[in-house]
């Protein structure tokens, strides 16, 4: 390990009021239109910047979890939303966009309130883009094209599409709103309804979202929440009859466990699972502002991100500069209150959490890697020194087989690795079980198609930083997923295609039996 680190920035010191808005004393799951009894059992929920718990959450048992199942179903059979002409859906869809916008700084804050992400990011980037899912798929579901077949002489077929049903929709504690909205937004558009499960860690923002959702006017039981932990309330979830299809976002090995589970009753599923993406930086690009990215592509989002440019992979010529030069700007990197705008880098969302970044520090020791900057817990002081804060982190890996380049750490901690030539850069990107996205830094032409055609994974970035194209399919290739995300990939998981075949002119039937 390398004791020569570059000096630190000074911490952000804690503001005078550090919750300056205050969660519900409880959390309830919300069914049919209304809030539960919530006399499940009690977790708590902390605020991770000061460790501070600031609410409680009623679980769902497996009774609740039938209740909501139950409440949907009611919905989609009776409510008239699965049969709702498109222009009707699109008003509501957009209703429910003007709402969830009128209401993105409320919900940052509850939101910043038990994940620690910056308050501004989530204002500005998170809430604006969960309110815009439902503008998307508005749009989407208005501009949808239909299938008609008559190339067989005599016949004519065509394809509708119907809602599946009831939707499961698990969502993960990294970017709650963000990402739940996408798959409430989806599943309804399509004239399914839902049940939805956020993080057990992260529950206050989604359910005042569920409850904005019915003030602005969404029928009851087409939306409804249950909270609870994975291995109880999810579980139930999954395994519940009544469900039709599982939409999930979290850890590989959850999503394992999700898909043999819904795998029982053969329920489709789509699964957004963990990363290791590399973000490979060529002699050839644009260096100034291939390190803006690198820096913004593993500590963005507290560095909770599973499209994270973890390794980061520099071509050996300009390694030694570039690589120093993020650690410099790495350390300089302004870590404290989430609440506060001039905060760059807020805590980790649990000290379970932190704990387990912060042992990667002695693994990439073990494996031979050299600290560059970081790998210790931060203490912005004050109250904060509670929080769950660790410093910007980079290390030098000995290989890409070192645990630092195959686990995900999901925190900010940056893995550097060098290459001679273009195929070794490749070989490297893609030797790992993971295929979320890649990111390329180059102005080589020849080298951006290339790596583009040769790069295992479900995105490739080129020159720009992550970047979301809702209409263009977004997934994993091997363990980091299964099914896609977007436009047509919504459509195909959360419809059924029915095909209707009709004779242009009365058929000639065989006879049987005269
Ligand atoms: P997690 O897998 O621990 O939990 C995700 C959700 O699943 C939570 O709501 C949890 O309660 C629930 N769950 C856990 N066990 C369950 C079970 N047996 N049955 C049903 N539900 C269960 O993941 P996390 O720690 O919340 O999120 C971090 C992970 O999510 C990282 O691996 C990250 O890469 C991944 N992620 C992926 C994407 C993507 O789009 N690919 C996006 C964000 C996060």
């Amino acid at each position: 390990m390398d004791a020569s680190a570059p000096p630190r920035a000074p911490l952000q010191a804690p503001s005078r009021a550090v919750l300056p808005t205050l969660a519900p004393p409880l959390t309830r799951s919300f069914v049919g239109g209304a809030a539960e009894r919530g006399e499940g059992m009690r977790l708590p929920v902390f605020y991770p910047a000061t460790g501070a718990q600031v609410g409680e959450l009623a679980e769902a048992d497996a009774a609740e979890v039938d209740r909501a199942v139950q409440a949907a179903r009611r919905a989609f059979l009776r409510s008239g939303w699965a049969s709702l002409p498109t222009e009707r859906r699109q008003e509501m869809l957009l209703k429910l966009h003007d709402i969830v916008l009128a209401h993105a700084d409320e919900l940052a804050r509850l939101e910043c309130l038990n994940l620690g992400i910056v308050l501004r990011e989530l204002r500005e980037r998170h809430m604006k883009r969960a309110a815009y899912n439902f503008r998307f798929f508005a749009e989407f579901i208005g501009q949808a094209k239909g299938e008609v077949y008559d190339q067989m002489a005599g016949y004519r077929s065509f394809v509708v599409r119907e809602p599946v049903g009831v939707a499961a929709l698990i969502a993960p504690w990294n970017a709650p709103v963000a990402l739940a909205s996408m798959k409430v937004a989806a599943a309804i558009a399509f004239g399914n309804t839902c049940v939805l499960k956020p993080s057990e860690q992260t529950p206050l923002a989604l359910a005042r979202f569920v409850e904005l959702l019915h003030e602005a006017g969404l029928p009851d039981g087409v939306v409804n929440l249950v909270n609870g932990r994975g291995a109880v309330t999810g579980e139930a979830l999954v395994a519940h009859p009544d469900i039709d299809l599982v939409s999930f976002t979290g850890g590989t090995e959850t999503g394992r466990r999700i898909m043999s589970v819904a795998g029982r009753r053969l329920k489709p599923c789509t699964l957004e699972l963990g990363g290791k993406s590399a973000n490979i930086v060529f002699a050839s690009a644009d260096i100034e502002r291939a390190l803006d990215a690198a820096l913004v592509g593993i500590f963005s989002n507290n560095g909770q991100q599973c499209l994270a440019g973890s390794r980061i992979l520099v071509e050996k010529r300009i390694a030694d500069d570039f690589i120093a030069r993020f650690a410099e700007r790495a350390a300089r990197i302004r870590v404290g209150d989430p609440m506060s705008d001039a905060t760059e880098l807020g805590p980790l969302a649990s000290a379970a959490h932190r704990a387990r970044v912060l042992g990667f520090v002695e693994t990439a020791r073990a494996d031979g890697a050299k600290l560059l900057t970081g790998g210790e817990a931060a203490m912005p002081g004050g109250d904060l020194d509670g929080g769950y804060f660790v410093s910007p982190t980079a290390v030098l890996a000995p290989s890409n087989a070192a645990r630092v380049c195959q686990d995900e750490i999901f925190g900010p901690f940056a893995a550097f690795l060098t290459f001679g030539s273009y195929d070794e850069a490749i070989a490297m990107a893609n030797d790992t079980r993971f295929g979320l996205v890649s990111y390329v830094w180059s102005d080589h032409m020849p080298t951006i198609e290339r790596a583009s055609r040769e790069l295992h994974s479900g995105v490739v970035w080129v020159n720009t930083p992550m970047v979301r194209e809702l209409r263009a399919p977004f997934g994993g290739y091997k363990e980091s997923g299964v099914g896609r995300e977007g436009g047509e990939a919504c459509q195909a998981f959360y419809t059924e295609s029915k095909t209707v075949t009709l004779p242009a002119s009365p058929v000639a039937v065989r006879r049987l039996g005269l």
